[in-house]
């Protein structure tokens, strides 16, 4: 749980636009500061603001009055009687995919990463990734299939079984620059894996490793990736691809 819900309840006073309601709402502040303002009816809030530019919360045990604010528009919801107020944890909801082995927490994965919900640990996958069923020999975390050249099963934690050393052996000098013919190495920048130069900083030919698999030739030397997309030269750029 690393982020707030905060929630309000009472009688109030809603203006959004040219718009006022009254009666007996509950408010929800979500962590990035989106506010909900819910009445009896359906599931639609009556009013809302998603990630407002500013929000002000002033709260006592009278009542409560909040202020959100974009460019164009202004949600204000202020209380007339307080039913109550709390703060409950949240999360991002994401599917399940096993246990951590050993908080014993739920791993669940989420848009970009896993994250165990009892420790919060998060391990950020790479593009492309599908968590698997198996669990990694060493750690006991679940393993994700990646697509980089070939096809690759590793820990999720990349500092326990790194993609990059299974990449690495695989593919570093195994292919030619095509520019100045010097052997391609598997290198590591900002989280991505590239395929750069040896001859660098004389030559400065570097290209990301999509996801796919390598399954022949270009004419310019660098291998042919079937991706998501379509089959392409490693070299997004290369002239000499012809499908
Ligand atoms: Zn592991
Ligand atoms: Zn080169
Ligand atoms: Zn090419």
């Amino acid at each position: 749980m690393s982020d707030a819900m905060r929630v309000f309840a009472g009688e109030c006073t809603t203006t959004f636009e040219d718009r006022i309601q009254r009666g007996h709402v509950v408010v929800l502040v979500k962590p990035d500061r989106t506010v909900l303002v819910h009445d009896a009816d359906g599931y639609q809030p009556v009013a809302w603001l998603t990630r407002p530019d500013s929000l002000t919360v002033e709260a006592d045990d009278a009542g409560f009055g909040l202020t959100a604010r974009t460019t164009e528009r202004t949600l204000r919801v202020v209380s007339h009687s307080l039913a109550g107020r709390a703060t409950y944890p949240v999360s991002e909801a994401g599917v399940p995919v096993g246990r951590h082995p050993e908080t014993g927490g739920t791993l669940v994965r989420t848009r970009g990463s896993v994250v165990d919900l009892e420790s919060d640990d998060e391990y950020p996958l790479v593009s492309g990734a599908s968590v698997l069923d198996e669990t990694c020999p060493q750690c006991g975390l679940p393993t994700m299939r990646v697509e980089r050249g070939d096809v690759f099963e590793v820990c999720i934690d990349r500092a326990c079984d790194p993609l990059d050393d299974a990449v690495t052996e695989r593919f570093d000098r195994e292919w030619a620059c095509p520019d100045c013919g010097s052997d391609l190495r598997v290198i590591r920048r900002r989280g991505r894996l590239l395929l750069g130069c040896d001859a660098y900083p004389d030559c400065e030919t570097a290209v990301t490793l999509p996801a796919g698999v390598a399954v022949g030739d270009c004419d310019c030397g660098l291998p042919v990736f079937e991706t998501a997309t379509g089959r392409r030269c490693l070299d997004g750029t290369c002239d000499r691809w012809a499908e």
